[in-house]
C-alpha cells in the first residue's frame, strides 16, 4: 500500500515519449541509409557488370577473329606450298601429266588436304580458268570458277589472294584462291582451295558467350557463315544490318554497340570486328540477361539482406517501443496507486470514526487517523522514523483487539471494553476488517467511542435498580414491603404446589407499640421498628424473606422450611429482641404472632388468614407469644 514514487512523473513521461520518437527516427535513418548503400552498390555492380560484358565481347570477338584468320592464313599457306610443287609447274607449262605424275600430284595434294582437316578440296586452274587438276574425282564444280575467274580477269594480275563465298557455294564452304607464278613471276594460274564452312562453326562453338550470348560470322554480302546458337544459313538470305540503339565504341574495323538481335530480338552488347585480310565479319554479343543475371542475383540477395535487416530493426524498435510503453503503464499505475493512496489517506484522516491500519504480522500500527490518535493517545508522527515516510510504525497495545488479530477473528460492530497501553479503559464499538495491501497482511480497525453512552447506561441501570429496590423495600426498616411480600408468597406457594415442598409463614405484631410512640415520641417508635427488623434479618437465612407488612406488623416467609424450624427461628428473634436495650426505656420489646405452614391448595389469603387468626389469638392470650397451628404432629 505504502509505495510512493518520487520525481517528476510528467517529465519522465515526456522524456520517454521523446525516447520513442528518437528511436523511430534512428530506425528510419538507419534503414534509409542502408537502403541507399545497397542501391548505390547495386548501381556500381550494374555498371561493373556492363563494362565486364563489353570487355568480354571485345575480347571474344578479337579471339574469334584471330582464330578464324589464322585458320584462313594457314589454309592459304598450304595452298601456296601446293603451288610450289614441280608437278604443278609442269602441269601449268605442259597442261598434261603422265599417269604416274598425275598420281604423284594427287598424293601431294591429298597430303596437303590432310594438313588442314577442314580443307576439303584443292583445284588447280590455268589462266583461262580451265581446271587442270581437282582433288575431287567427281570433278570440279565448274560454277565455282565464276567468281574468282571474274576476279582474276578483272584485276589482271592481282596482288592479293581471293577469298569468297556465295549463295550456291554455301554448302561447299569458303573458296580461297592462291595465284600461281612461273619462273618469271608471271601469273599463270591459280590454286583454289575449298574450306569447309564447319571450320567457322567449330571455332564459333568453342567460344564461351554465356547462356544467351550470340556469335555471328558474316561474309561481305551479310551471308551467315556460322553462328551461335546455330541458326542455319538463314535460308540462304543475307542478314539485315543490325540497328544499334547505342554505339559504345568505334575505331578502324571495330564497332561496339547495344542492339536487339535481328535473329532472336535479344538485347545484347555486340562487338563487331572485320577480319584482317579476309572479307568476313565476326560479331560477338553478350546478352544483357547474362551479365545482369549476376547483378540480379546480387540485387535479390542484397534486397533480401536489407529486408532481413529492416525486419530485425523493426522487431528491435517494436520491443524498444513496447518497453517504453510498459514503463509508461507502470508509471501511470504507480500514479494511480499514489492517487488512491492520497484518497485513502484523506478518507482515513477525515473519517468521523477512529480508524487504525495495522500490519498484522508485526502487530504494528501503520496509520491512524486523528480520532484514533486521540483515542489511543498516539503521537501524530513518532520521532526518529523519517526513513519510513509518514508511517506511524508503533506497536499496537489494545486488548482484546490484539487477541482478535492474533487469532484472525473477524469482528463486526462488537461492543467491548478496551484496555489501552496505560491500562486505562474505554468502551467502544469495534470492527476488524482483514485485507492484504501490497502483499502485506493488514487489518483495518474501526473504533467508535461509546464510553459516554456506556456511563449514561450504567447510571440509568443503577437508578432503575434503586427504583426497583424502592418499589419492593420498606424505606424505614429496609425490609421487603407488603407488595413484595405478597408477590413472594404467591411465587413460593406455586413452587410448593409444583414440588410439594414445605414452607412456613410467620406473621407478628409488636405488643403495645402505640405506647412507645406515645411515651417517647415517634422517633423512638421508629427505633423499635428498626430493632425488630434487624433482629428478624439477623436470625433468618438469606433465602428467608422478611417484610414489614403494616405499621408495626411483620411477616417472615420461610421457603422449604418446616413449621417447627420456623418456630425455632421466631423464638430466636424473640430472644434477640428481648436482649436489645433501648436508651429511652427499660422495657423489653415483645411481639405476638402466628406461624402456619403450607397446605396443599393454599392461597395467599388463606395462609395469611390462618396466621392472622393465630396472631389475634396470641394477643388475646396475653401477648409475647407465637402460636402455631402445626399439622404435622
Ligand atoms: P397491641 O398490643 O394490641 O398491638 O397494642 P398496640 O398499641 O401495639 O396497637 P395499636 O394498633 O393500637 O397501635 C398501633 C400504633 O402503631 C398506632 C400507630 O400510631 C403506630 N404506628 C403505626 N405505624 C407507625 C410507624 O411507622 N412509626 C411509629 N412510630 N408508629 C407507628
Ligand atoms: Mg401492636
Ligand atoms: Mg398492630
Amino acid at each position: 500500500m505504502l509505495i510512493f514514487i518520487n520525481g517528476e512523473n510528467s517529465v519522465l513521461r515526456k522524456q520517454q515519449l521523446g525516447n520513442g520518437k528518437l528511436a523511430k527516427w534512428l530506425a528510419a535513418i538507419f534503414l534509409a541509409s542502408t537502403l541507399l548503400v545497397v542501391v548505390l552498390d547495386l548501381a556500381g555492380s550494374r555498371q561493373q557488370g556492363e563494362s565486364e560484358a563489353r570487355n568480354q565481347a571485345a575480347g571474344l570477338s578479337e579471339l574469334l577473329e584471330e582464330r578464324l584468320s589464322s585458320g584462313l592464313r594457314e589454309t592459304s599457306l598450304i595452298l601456296k606450298s601446293a603451288s610450289d610443287s614441280n608437278l604443278v609447274q609442269q602441269l601449268l607449262n605442259n597442261r598434261l601429266l603422265s599417269q604416274e605424275q598425275q598420281q604423284r600430284l594427287d598424293l601431294q595434294m591429298r597430303s596437303k588436304l590432310r594438313q588442314m582437316p577442314y580443307l576439303k578440296q584443292i583445284d588447280i586452274l590455268d589462266s583461262t580458268c580451265y581446271v587442270l587438276y581437282s582433288s575431287e574425282k567427281s570433278g570440279p564444280a565448274s560454277q565455282l570458277k565464276t567468281d574468282y575467274c571474274r576476279w582474276y580477269h578483272r584485276n589482271g594480275a592481282p596482288d592479293s589472294n581471293f577469298t569468297s563465298t556465295r549463295k550456291e557455294q554455301a554448302q561447299n564452304g569458303i573458296v580461297l584462291v592462291q595465284k600461281l607464278l612461273n619462273q618469271d613471276d608471271e601469273v599463270v594460274g591459280m590454286v583454289v582451295g575449298v574450306l569447309d564452312k564447319r571450320f567457322f562453326q567449330a571455332e564459333v562453338s568453342k567460344l564461351p558467350v554465356g547462356h544467351y550470348g550470340e556469335i555471328l560470322v558474316l561474309d561481305q554480302r551479310q551471308m551467315l557463315l556460322a553462328s551461335w546458337p546455330e541458326y542455319g544459313d538463314n535460308n540462304g538470305q543475307p542478314l539485315n544490318e543490325m540497328q544499334s540503339s547505342e554505339v559504345l565504341d568505334r575505331h578502324d574495323n571495330y564497332l561496339q554497340f547495344r542492339a536487339s538481335s535481328i535473329l532472336d530480338q535479344e538485347v545484347r552488347l555486340y562487338s563487331s570486328r572485320l577480319m584482317e585480310g579476309f572479307p568476313f565479319r565476326v560479331i560477338v554479343g553478350i546478352a544483357e540477361r547474362d551479365f545482369t543475371r549476376a547483378y540480379n542475383d546480387k540485387a535479390t540477395l542484397a534486397l533480401l539482406a536489407w529486408l532481413f535487416t529492416a525486419g530485425l530493426t523493426l522487431l528491435i524498435l517494436r520491443s524498444h517501443l513496447a518497453s517504453i510503453r510498459q514503463n509508461q503503464l507502470l508509471q501511470a499505475s504507480a500514479a494511480r496507486i499514489r492517487d488512491s493512496e492520497e484518497k485513502a489517506r484523506l478518507t482515513l484522516d477525515t473519517a468521523p470514526v477512529a480508524l487504525i491500519l495495522v500490519a498484522t504480522d508485526s502487530m504494528r500500527i501503520m496509520r491512524a487517523n486523528a480520532p484514533a490518535r486521540d483515542m489511543l493517545q498516539l503521537p501524530a508522527k513518532p520521532a526518529g522514523h523519517e526513513a519510513k515516510g509518514d508511517l506511524l510504525d508503533l506497536p499496537l497495545q489494545l486488548s482484546p483487539v490484539t487477541d482478535w488479530l492474533a487469532s484472525g477473528e473477524v469482528v463486526s460492530n462488537r461492543e467491548v471494553e478496551l484496555e489501552r497501553e496505560d491500562r486505562s479503559k474505554l468502551w467502544a464499538i469495534v470492527s476488524v476488517e482483514v485485507m492484504p495491501l501490497q502483499q502485506i497482511p493488514t487489518a483495518l480497525i474501526a473504533l467508535y467511542d461509546i464510553s459516554e453512552r456506556k456511563a449514561l447506561e450504567q447510571e440509568l441501570e443503577e437508578k432503575n435498580r434503586l427504583l426497583n429496590e424502592m418499589a419492593i423495600t420498606d424505606p424505614l426498616t429496609r425490609l421487603c414491603n407488603r407488595r413484595h411480600a405478597d408477590q413472594a408468597l404467591k411465587e413460593e406457594l406455586q413452587r410448593c404446589e409444583r414440588y410439594s415442598q414445605p414452607m412456613s409463614v410467620a406473621v407478628f405484631d409488636i405488643d403495645h407499640f402505640k405506647q412507645f410512640n406515645d411515651s417517647f415520641g415517634h422517633q423512638a417508635g421508629d427505633n423499635v421498628l428498626l430493632a425488630v427488623a434487624n433482629a428478624a434479618v439477623d436470625c433468618t437465612r438469606n433465602t428467608d424473606i422478611c417484610a414489614r407488612i403494616g405499621g408495626e406488623e411483620f411477616l417472615v416467609l420461610f421457603p422449604c422450611t418446616r413449621l417447627r424450624d420456623a418456630e425455632k427461628v421466631m423464638a430466636r428473634i424473640q430472644q434477640v429482641l428481648a436482649g436489645t436495650v433501648f436508651p429511652f426505656t427499660k422495657d423489653k420489646v415483645t411481639f405476638s404472632g402466628g406461624i402456619t405452614d403450607w397446605r396443599p391448595g393454599d392461597t395467599p389469603s388463606a395462609i395469611l388468614n390462618r396466621a392472622d387468626k393465630l396472631l389475634y389469638q396470641a394477643k388475646m392470650a396475653g401477648r409475647d407469644l407465637m402460636l402455631s397451628d402445626g399439622n404435622e404432629d
